[in-house]
């Protein structure tokens, strides 16, 4: 039977409102030296702010048109904040089809319509200026038929508690805080300098964050992955305890997690440690 003290520690957890799904986890978290974050949505806030808008094309609005008309079709944060800067729009897109880690593709007036990242425009050979990878914000790069017409500067914001949420986890003892992006480089290792992370790396399809996991793991770390994203799920489930930000996250990342922060603040990462160091003292 489990000893009284591990329902001790998930009622405490509860409290704090982080949700254990097992009582093995109260444990598997005293063992942590690594823990490994998404950027969007769990070191910030994941609601982006249209900055900048910049066309070749003489009529902005009109841009601003195509674009929206393929990004209604997605339901990305960067979408969202794209499609909401535009208002209402006219146009409508066909064939929009979804590229994770990379953007959206559709057909907008019979024209190919891309928007995404560098990697999209890479991807289907479009030139464009590459100083704008360099911008420490994320972009939207935007092309029709195939040549490059804009890009749209979107900025996120640092959730209140990123700072304090590093400074908990070192005070709970983890050695290792590592930063895994599909955003541009050049805004990941911003945002891990102001926050003083040890390790960050941009740029990660899906299967790149989770080969990053993997690697940690084989050089017998214990590894805590805490992501809120659809294509966080695969290593929320390969890390050692899964953890997954319950108000913001997606279904499959809050289905897979072992802990569940409910109220999304990262700090709370360093609170699940604690409770479980705490359940240890009475359990044992
Ligand atoms: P993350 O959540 O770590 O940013 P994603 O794989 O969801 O990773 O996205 C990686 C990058 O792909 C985003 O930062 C953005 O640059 C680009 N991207 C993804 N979806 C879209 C979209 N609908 N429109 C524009 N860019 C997108
Ligand atoms: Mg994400």
């Amino acid at each position: 039977s489990i000893p009284l003290g591990y329902f001790g520690g998930i009622g405490a957890a509860s409290r704090n409102g982080i949700l254990f799904k097992g009582a093995n986890f109260l444990d598997l978290v005293t063992q942590l030296d690594t823990v490994v974050m998404d950027k969007t949505g769990t070191l910030t806030e994941g609601v982006f702010e249209v900055q900048e808008v910049n066309t070749l094309w003489p009529d902005e609005q009109e841009f601003l048109a195509y674009v929206a008309a393929v990004e209604n079709f997605s339901t990305h944060p960067v979408a969202q904040a794209v499609t909401g800067y535009a208002g209402k729009v006219s146009l409508q897109a066909e064939q929009v089809q979804e590229i994770p880690g990379h953007g959206v593709k559709g057909l907008v007036n019979g024209r190919e319509v891309l928007a995404g990242n560098g990697k999209l425009l890479r991807q289907f050979r479009v030139k464009y200026d590459i100083s704008i990878d360099a911008v420490p914000e994320t972009t939207v790069l935007v092309a029709v038929d195939g040549s490059y017409v804009g890009h749209i500067v979107i900025a996120d914001k640092l959730k209140a508690d990123a700072a304090e949420a590093v400074k908990a986890l070192r005070k709970q003892g983890v050695k290792r805080l590592v930063m895994l992006s599909g955003d541009k480089d050049a805004i990941v290792q911003k945002v891990a300098q102001e926050l003083q992370l040890d390790e960050a790396y941009g740029g990660l399809l899906p299967q790149d964050k989770v080969a990053k996991v993997e690697e940690l793991k084989a050089q017998q770390r214990k590894v805590a992955f805490v992501g809120d994203g659809i294509n966080d799920a695969p290593v929320i489930t390969l890390s050692d305890v899964g953890m997954a930000m319950g108000g913001l996250g997606s279904d499959a990342a809050i289905e897979t997690a072992d802990v569940v922060i409910q109220t999304d603040q990262p700090s709370k990462i360093a609170t699940a440690i604690a409770v479980g160091k705490k359940t240890k003292q009475v359990v044992w």
